[in-house]
């Protein structure tokens, strides 16, 4: 019988856990006492914005990478969450491109409403993990950094939710520490204001280096370049933007690039991804994966193969990101509550090999669309989470594709119907190249009605 549950962190994935437990508690289900440790002192993960970079007023490692002036990269109707949408939320329909504090919004109100506070240790750091085998439990070591005191406690179940975009992987060129400008990489970016003015070069050809690069022309960069390893991100740019090939060296401020060419630049962005990072994991508990649609060693995308007892939450790669993390919450609460049982270990690592064959096939992000779609749904079929239409979320996920394609600087603009209510929702007040405030209140038409 599963006694205590213990949750590392409480983002979004942290917090999916939290609410999926407490949906049955409160449908009358005997569940296990659930503690949350979260090392910041809110909830939200990466939406919890902070200044911070480097080290925090605790000297612990800064979590957040996320910017002023972020609004989501993706439609809102693919992220939203099933058992409570925006609309609820919000009391009306809103825009399809919030910004960060209007999704953090959204994610803290949902647990608000439940009533989960009493359950996470906030600015808790957990620091240790352990398996003891005769005792089939957990030692899970935290500090509470405001008491400054370490505790040790047992658990049955350990749920691993610190997200794996927060540690930086950091390469270095040639001439770069003679750099006079600006070096940084994405995950210490906070604010475009900085750039304006600047030729800007951005190393990477995912979405951050899409999104600062953008963002950065948008509060007045004077250039911006980008620079690909293995191929560019072929958008419509408009002028001041161009893609080269991968960055060989600095002389002073000029940046040489593989195909000879050259250019002035004023500082730089490593836009170069990031690590999964578990410095608190014993190696024999330790997921080790690049950024993957389909990690190795976790059944489902979920229970550690060699000790389901322990249960990782977020570790894909995302196209999926809120909705997800509930799917795999609620499969991995009804493993705990004995409700799904798990099959054989040949069986699970027979199927672990049909997902990652099938990931490995994948050539295109259309295909990749439809494989989380595939993954999402697999898992919903297996729980009483609330109907989610993830045929239409991976239409939606499709037409954003497109949109990006058409117009990179103009897809933010559009509008999608919600999968939950069929709403569509209402075209922004502003153009989102010219909408520079991204607070709450301005996006929602708040401060706009009052002044
Ligand atoms: C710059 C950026 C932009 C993004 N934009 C979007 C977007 O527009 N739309 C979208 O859907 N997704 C976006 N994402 C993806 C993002 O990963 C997810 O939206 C989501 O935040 C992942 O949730 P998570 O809970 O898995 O991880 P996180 O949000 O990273 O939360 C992990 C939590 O664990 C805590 N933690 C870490 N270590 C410990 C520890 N040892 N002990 C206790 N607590 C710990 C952290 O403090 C944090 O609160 C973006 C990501 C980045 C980096």
């Amino acid at each position: 019988m599963v006694e205590r549950v213990a949750i590392v962190g409480a983002g979004p994935s942290g917090l999916a856990a939290l609410r999926a437990f407490e949906t049955a508690r409160r449908a009358g289900a005997d569940v296990p006492e659930v503690v949350c440790f979260e090392k910041q002192a809110n909830w939200g993960g990466l939406w919890n914005y902070t200044w911070r970079t480097g080290l925090d007023e605790f000297g612990e490692p800064v979590h957040g990478s996320m910017y002023r002036y972020l609004w989501s990269n993706g439609p809102k109707e693919c992220l939203e969450f099933a058992d409570y949408g925006f609309e609820e939320h919000f009391g009306r329909p809103i825009p399809s491109y919030p910004p960060r504090a209007v999704l953090h919004d959204y994610i803290a109100g949902r647990v608000e409403k439940s009533g989960v506070k009493a359950y996470v240790r906030f600015s808790t750091p957990v620091r240790h993990v352990s398996f003891d085998e005769k005792t089939q439990t957990f030692q899970v070591t935290a500090k509470d950094l405001v008491a400054d005191r370490h505790v040790t406690e047992s658990f049955d179940v350990v749920i691993v939710a610190n997200g794996h975009f927060s540690v930086p992987n950091v390469p270095a060129f040639p001439g770069i520490d003679k750099f006079p400008g600006r070096v940084l990489h994405a995950h210490d970016f906070r604010s475009a204001d900085e750039f304006a003015g600047k030729n800007v070069l951005l190393v990477g050809s995912s979405y951050s280096a899409e999104d600062i690069g953008v963002q950065c022309y948008k509060y007045g960069a004077r250039s911006i370049t980008f620079s690909y390893r293995t191929r560019p991100m072929g958008f419509h740019w408009p002028d001041g933007f161009e893609e080269k090939p991968l960055l060989q060296k600095l002389s002073g401020r000029t940046a040489t690039f593989k195909d000879g060419s050259t250019k002035e630049v004023d500082a730089i962005v490593l836009c170069t991804g990031y690590q999964h990072s578990f410095p608190f994991l014993p190696d024999e508990l330790r997921l080790k994966t690049a950024n993957r649609l389909y990690p190795l060693g976790l059944y489902k995308g979920i229970f550690w193969q060699d000790n389901p007892k322990l249960i990782y939450i977020g570790m894909q790669d995302q196209y999926y990101t809120f909705n997800m993390f509930d799917a795999q919450a609620w499969y991995a609460r009804d493993v705990v509550l004995g409700r799904i049982a798990l099959p054989s270990a040949e069986e699970q690592a027979a199927d672990i090999a049909v997902w990652r064959a099938r990931e490995e096939a994948l050539e295109n992000p259309f295909q990749q669309i439809d494989f989380q779609t595939d993954y999402v749904r697999d898992l919903l079929a297996a729980t009483d989470y609330p109907h989610l239409d993830v045929d239409r979320v991976a239409e939606l996920f499709k037409e954003w594709e497109h949109h990006k394609q058409e117009g990179i600087l103009t897809y933010r603009d559009r509008s999608y119907p919600s999968t939950l209510t069929g709403t569509l929702a209402p075209v922004h007040h502003t153009p989102w190249i010219k909408a520079l405030d991204d607070s709450l209140e301005a996006f929602l038409g708040v401060r706009q009605a009052a002044e």
